[in-house]
Formats: C-alpha cells, structure tokens, sequence
C-alpha cells in the first residue's frame, strides 16, 4: 500500500506549481493528513510516508490512534469542539483550529493554566457566511481577539476557515482571499498572545487555490489518505 506515498507526492509538486503563481515558498506549506475516515493502520503509513501533521475531528474516536502513535506526530483538532471535551484533547493536540467562541477559549486557557500547557489555536471564521458552517462572522473577529488578549495559556497561531464544496475551486478564490487580509490586518495590530502566522484552509478539492491565496496548513483527507468509510 504505497498509494498515501504517491498521493503525498503529487499533492507536494501541485503546492510547488501553486507556490510559483503565487510567490510562495513551498516550505511554507504545511500538510495535514486528515485521518478522520481512516483506520490506524493508515494513519499510521501516512507517519511512515513522512507526513507529520495529524488531523482529527472527533476526541473519542480519535484517543486510540492518538495513544498508539501520539509521539510520531504533530496533532491537530480540525472538528468543532464541545467544551466538555477540553480536558481529552489538551497536551495531546498541538493546535485547535476550531476556535469560535469565547466559552471554549476560556476552558483552553483554564485547563491549561492547570497543567502548563499552551495550546495554539486558529480562530475559525465563517467567510462564506453559509447557515451550516461553525465559525465567527469576520466583522466578530476583532472583538473576540480583544476579549481573549490576556488568555496566557492559548496562543492564537491564525485563522481558519472552510469553503463550500464546489464543482470549480475558482469560485472559493475570494474566501481564501478574504481571510488571509484579515490575517494580515489582526497580524498588523498585535494582539498580545496573537502572532497570527497561519492560514488553516484548502481541503481535498480546493488546496491548490488556497496555497496561492496564503494557505500555511492545508487540511487533505480524502484526496491524500482516502476514505475508508465510503
Ligand atoms: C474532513 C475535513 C477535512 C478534509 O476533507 P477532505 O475533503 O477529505 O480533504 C478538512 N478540514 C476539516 C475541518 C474537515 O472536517
């Protein structure tokens, strides 16, 4: 089974070509292996193939494969995130990127104030404005920063945000757009535990467009490790 390994190949040359119509550097592309619809066993030869990022969405289900081979990657909780299950994913996941709501940016900070902990986040912002997508509304983001600034014990890493699945990734060009000038303007004002150096967005589908738009973390699950559950 070395398909994981050529998929991760051809994923790195089309961030290569995306990275020179765009004026980026390729390194500074992260890939994160979405490993949600995967088993362990192909979670773990997407760790053999050289991938490093993790990426899960549900605490629970996700627990085993994190015990079994926690310590061979970077993790990242992707999934919206109840604040009750806080306590299961702090120390474990490196960044949240799911962050939308001030309820949750307080028991991150709290639980890891316990513990000595910092956990970076991506807040996840709403830019498509679509009913059935988590994530503040833009025009929220600025507030909330403020609000959580003394919070010591998240760091906000940047900003994430999914587009809608469509037929041509061209379409979703201006919502990558869109919240890498809100990155860059947040960036610019400096909130005290902000640096906002990361752009979480570009999935399967729509990768390519977000790397020329500013992507540092691309979220690939089917189009790198597939989908077991289909
Ligand atoms: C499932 C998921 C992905 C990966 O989706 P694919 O289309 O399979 O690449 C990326 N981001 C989030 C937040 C997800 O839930």
């Amino acid at each position: 089974m070395y398909f994981i390994e050529d998929n991760y190949r051809h994923i790195r040359e089309k961030i290569a070509q995306a990275c020179k119509r765009g004026g980026r550097i390729p390194d500074e592309v992260n890939v994160i292996a979405v490993t949600k619809y995967v088993s362990m066993e192909t979670t773990q030869k997407a760790l053999d193939a050289g991938i490093v990022h993790i990426g899960e969405s549900r605490a629970q289900d996700a627990l085993p494969k994190w015990e079994a081979l926690g310590d061979r990657g970077t993790w990242h909780f992707i999934g919206h995130l109840q604040t009750n299950k806080v306590g299961a994913i702090i120390g474990k996941y490196s960044y949240v990127h799911s962050l939308d709501r001030l309820s949750l940016a307080r028991e991150l900070d709290r639980k890891g104030n316990q513990s000595g902990i910092i956990t970076r986040c991506m807040v996840q912002v709403n830019i498509s404005g679509e009913e059935t997508k988590h994530g503040l509304a833009p025009d929220q983001v600025q507030e909330f920063l403020r609000e959580i600034e003394a919070y010591q014990n998240i760091e906000i890493a940047g900003l994430m945000t999914m587009a809608p699945y469509v037929e041509d990734p061209e379409e979703t060009r201006w919502i990558f757009r869109a919240l890498r000038e809100l990155r860059d303007d947040f960036r610019k004002q400096g909130f005290a535990n902000a640096p906002m150096h990361h752009l979480s967005m570009g999935m399967s589908n729509d990768y390519e467009i977000a790397v020329e738009e500013g992507a540092t973390f691309i979220r690939i699950g089917t189009a790198l490790v597939g989908n077991e559950r289909e």
